[in-house]
């Protein structure tokens, strides 16, 4: 049955044109078509990546007056050059709002965009000689393709559909590749996102010119459809208007904004009958979805259904990934692919780090080296510095220069994902999953291959895109079976327990294939299982040659894992040796592990 459905609707919507013979109709059809456009194109910068945008009029209004300006007055064939440069001009305006947007976040970003659209109109209104200023625009040709005018309402309607449904099909393929990850990533958890390699930098620019692109080209299909145009129609009314249909059908969800559009330009028509009341009917109802409708129309049909967690050993055994397996192989630190020796030597030195926050003094020059293929554990007390360590070496925060040296090479202070492409990951103290994603997805996000299929490549769906995507499902599976959660992939992640997503961050790091990982606290909350369970995996990541840096209270857990540890106190290195060393350290024993005695201390913290 559900086969057939695409073709009723693809049969009704080349009916529907002919089941109107009404003009007014049709053109607000066509209009709302291309308002749905915008919509779907608002969706990709607000909804998937999660960046508001409140200039969206300035895009659309680029685009209209590009296409209009070079074809006014002149033939209908000027359409595909105009509708193209429409595109180019709108994303060249995407970029340059995209990169300062990189430094705004909330309503600066919002203030910042609206600005945006407002200087628009204002350099449309003023800029005489090119637009004409208030007078506008006018004798746009309607569109010419090989002899076939686009002159009427129902001609037209062909021309915007086929756009919408490009641009829905565009949706589609970012929702389910590499790059609608990366968004999601980006939206729910900006910093992790960075660490785990996504180029936030990049993925932010790219979702605003996508997003501008398709404004413009929508900009162009609106000249040619009501053959004159005038600053007062890019308005940041547009963008309200666009703004509310993404958020009233379903922010990031494909048909949402299509849903939404249909809405808001259609009901004020259907209650226009009750004629005093419509405009209190039509604003009730849109209050009314806005305060229960959080989600929009399409959250309505999700999430009704509640998930059920399957349990990871369900059907058996858990399926936990063995050391023996050739899929191994796919987790193996990158640089070891062909060279199966683990790495040698010293994997991170750390020459006088000092990290201060105004007056305290979190890293007090701090001076150690972490041992190629180890364990190493980072302990002290709450507040000693040890998540400030990780930031620093993870680049969430910015280490002073000169003060890191990792698997040979000196690190300057860099972005994240760059990082990351070296070869750190690291999980996080506080959960920090892509909440919005399921298991799988939230691995497949540190997944990297060789095989780097392009944007255009991804989207035309090439052999080259399909096959990467095929690596990644490898390695992410590799990686969740790793750590047991193969049973649990499809899973939503925020409906998993925390014990759980802390194995799916685990996971996520591991998939990046990192020679080094850092590990904040990862057994907080399991239970003597599952912490048991951790050791095993621990001591495989050492296994398979990747070096662990591990800050843990658990000491029975430490003094089994780490073969060196290091102790902080007050940001300052208070010890560094072999566990039995650290164990009978006085200073240690008087900061850290208690006045009474190790054996007592280690009581204490299993209970
Ligand atoms: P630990 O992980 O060892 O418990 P942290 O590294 O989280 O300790 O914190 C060390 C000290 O630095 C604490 O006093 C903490 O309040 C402070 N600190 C950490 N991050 C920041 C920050 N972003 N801004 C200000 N102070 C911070
Ligand atoms: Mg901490």
């Amino acid at each position: 049955m559900r086969k057939f459905i695409p073709f009723a609707v693809a049969i009704a919507l080349l009916a529907l044109p002919f089941s109107f013979h009404n003009d007014y109709l049709l053109r607000l059809i066509n209009v709302g078509i291309i308002y749905a456009i915008l919509a779907v194109s608002l969706n990709f910068v607000l909804g998937y990546a999660g960046q508001i945008s409140l200039g969206h009029a300035g895009f659309f209004g680029i685009g209209a007056y590009t296409a209009a300006i070079l074809s006014h007055g002149g033939s209908g064939m000027l359409f595909w050059p105009g509708f193209v440069l429409a595109g180019v001009m709108a994303g060249i305006a995407g970029i340059i709002i995209g990169v300062p947007a990189l430094r705004l976040k909330g309503h600066y970003l919002a203030f910042g965009t609206l600005g945006f659209g407002e200087i628009i109109r204002i350099v449309l209104f003023n800029w005489r000689e090119v637009t004409h200023g208030g007078d506008g625009i006018g004798a746009i040709p309607p569109p010419v393709a090989f002899g076939f005018q686009f002159d009427t309402d129902q001609k037209y309607y062909y021309l915007c559909i086929a756009v919408l449904l490009f641009v829905l099909a565009l949706a589609r393929r970012t929702e389910t590749s590499k790059y609608g990850r990366s968004f999601a990533a980006l939206r729910d958890a900006e910093m992790a996102a960075g660490t785990t390699g996504v180029n936030v930098t990049r993925m932010k620019i790219l979702a605003f010119v996508i997003s501008s692109v398709i404004a413009g080209c929508a900009g162009s299909l609106y000249a040619h459809l009501v053959g004159f145009i005038s600053p007062d129609t890019f308005t940041f009314e547009v963008t309200a208007q666009v703004l509310s249909m993404v958020l009233l059908g379903g922010m990031g969800t494909m048909f949402g904004p299509v849903l939404g559009a249909i809405f808001i330009i259609m009901l004020p028509e259907v209650l226009r009958v009750s004629k005093e009341y419509y405009q209190v009917i039509y604003g009730a109802g849109v209050a009314f979805a806005v305060l229960f409708l959080p989600e929009g129309f399409l959250g309505l049909l999700k999430g009704r259904k509640a998930v059920r967690v399957p349990s990871l050993g369900e059907g058996g055994q858990v399926d936990e990934l063995s050391i023996n397996d050739p899929s191994i192989d796919l987790l193996r630190p990158i640089r070891q692919v062909n060279d199966t020796k683990p790495a040698q030597g010293v994997m991170l030195s750390i020459d006088h780090l000092t990290c201060r926050f105004g007056g305290l003094i979190a890293i007090n020059d701090l001076s150690m080296t972490v041992r190629a293929g180890t364990v190493h554990a980072l302990i002290g007390p709450n507040g000693a510095g040890k998540s400030t360590f990780i930031n620093l070496v993870s680049g969430v925060y910015t280490p002073e220069p000169n003060t890191m040296t990792f698997d040979g090479r000196k690190l300057q202070p860099t972005a994240s994902w760059n990082l990351a492409d070296l070869g750190i990951a690291r999980t996080f103290q506080n959960l920090r999953s892509f909440h919005s994603l399921t298991v799988m997805e939230n691995v497949l996000v540190g997944c990297r291959s060789p095989k780097r299929a392009g944007w255009t490549s991804v989207m035309l769906g090439t052999p080259a895109a399909v096959a990467e995507e095929s690596d990644l499902h490898e390695t992410a599976k590799a990686a969740l079976r790793f750590v047991g959660l193969w049973n649990v992939r499809d899973i939503q992640v925020s409906a998993l327990p925390h014990e759980q997503q802390r194995l799916v961050e685990i996971a996520r790091a591991l998939a990046m294939r990192p020679k080094m990982i850092l590990l904040d606290e990862p057994a907080a909350g399991m239970n003597p299982t599952e912490v048991e369970r951790l050791v095993g995996y621990i001591q495989k990541m050492k296994a398979i040659g990747i070096t662990v840096v591990i800050v843990e209270h658990n000491m029975p857990f430490v003094m089994k894992i780490a073969d060196d540890i290091t102790v902080l106190n007050f940001g300052k290195k208070i010890a560094d040796g072999v566990p039995a060393a650290i164990r009978s350290n006085p200073e240690v024993i008087s900061a850290y592990l208690g006045k009474r005695g190790v054996a007592k201390d280690v009581q204490n913290v299993v209970a």
